[in-house]
């Protein structure tokens, strides 16, 4: 098995996003001006396992437009057919993509993909629902024209610490876990690498490292709590298998993976 991480431009964040304050001003902070994070990165991630080509997300694009707290910095020449050329590898080689949510900096790079596509049920339905519609037309962010992945459900029982899974390999090494929280559908994805570690492909589960450490839900979580109980579950996971941890935007992920340094 070989993981690539990809990577399609750069965000800057809010402080407010990165570090939110509790209580009502956890989302009012994001709209009121405030210093910003450095540029981290927009990873999207490979996976070269048994003769197929799986892609974990697909990165943004550049006709995203910013947001009032996130600011994005993305290049034509950044985008997911050169990030997958940056590794060797090519459009036409990808088998299946696995979304982690329905965010745009996962699924803009679906403009570039022919390949089957495949997202959490949960994600899908929530996708679709008021909120979700209304912030995608105030803020800018249509879904990618023809956006239409197929459904699945975490319906392979427990996996680790997590209790609802759904493998996406024949022989149980890669494996969806319900990370629930950023978004109510959210997935993250855990690889069983060739030396027996869980490489965990984590979305958008956290920004960073750091913030799964802290227990920090996110500025935009719809059920703080929710994504603090999900925080919980993951580091459960962290204890009981070692894992190497990879948060999309994490400015440590690239360096995480090649060097197998997994979470104590
Ligand atoms: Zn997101
Ligand atoms: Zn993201």
């Amino acid at each position: 098995m070989r993981i690539h991480a990809l990577t399609t431009g750069t965000v800057r964040a809010k402080h407010a996003f990165v570090f939110p304050s509790r209580g009502p001003r956890r989302q009012l902070d994001l709209f009121l001006p405030g210093p910003w994070s450095d540029p981290m990165p927009i990873h999207c991630w490979a996976i070269e396992h048994a003769g197929r080509l799986l892609l974990i997300d697909t990165g943004e694009t550049a006709a995203v437009r910013d947001i009032p707290f996130v600011r994005f910095d993305v290049t034509r020449e950044q985008e997911l057919p050169a990030a997958l050329a940056a590794a060797d590898l090519s459009l036409k080689d990808v088998s299946e993509v696995v979304l982690t949510h329905h965010h745009g900096d996962h699924v803009n790079g679906l403009v570039h993909v022919r390949a089957p596509v495949r997202i959490n049920d949960a994600e899908l339905r929530f996708a679709e629902t008021a909120f979700p519609r209304v912030m995608r037309r105030v803020l800018h962010q249509p879904l990618p024209p023809g956006f239409a992945p197929e459904p699945f459900a975490l319906d392979g029982g427990p996996f680790g610490a997590f209790p609802r899974s759904r493998a996406l390999s024949d022989d149980g090494r890669i494996v969806a876990v319900d990370t629930r929280g950023h978004t109510p559908g959210h997935v993250s994805v855990i690889c069983i690498d060739d030396s027996h570690r869980h490489v965990m492909l984590a979305g958008d589960a956290t920004d960073t490292l750091e913030q799964l450490r802290a227990r920090r839900a996110d500025a935009i979580a719809p059920d703080p709590k929710a994504h603090v109980a999900t925080l919980d579950t993951i580091l459960a996971h962290c204890a009981q298998n070692p894992t190497v941890y990879l948060p999309s935007h994490d400015p440590e992920s690239a360096a995480r993976l090649a060097h197998s340094i997994t979470v104590s």
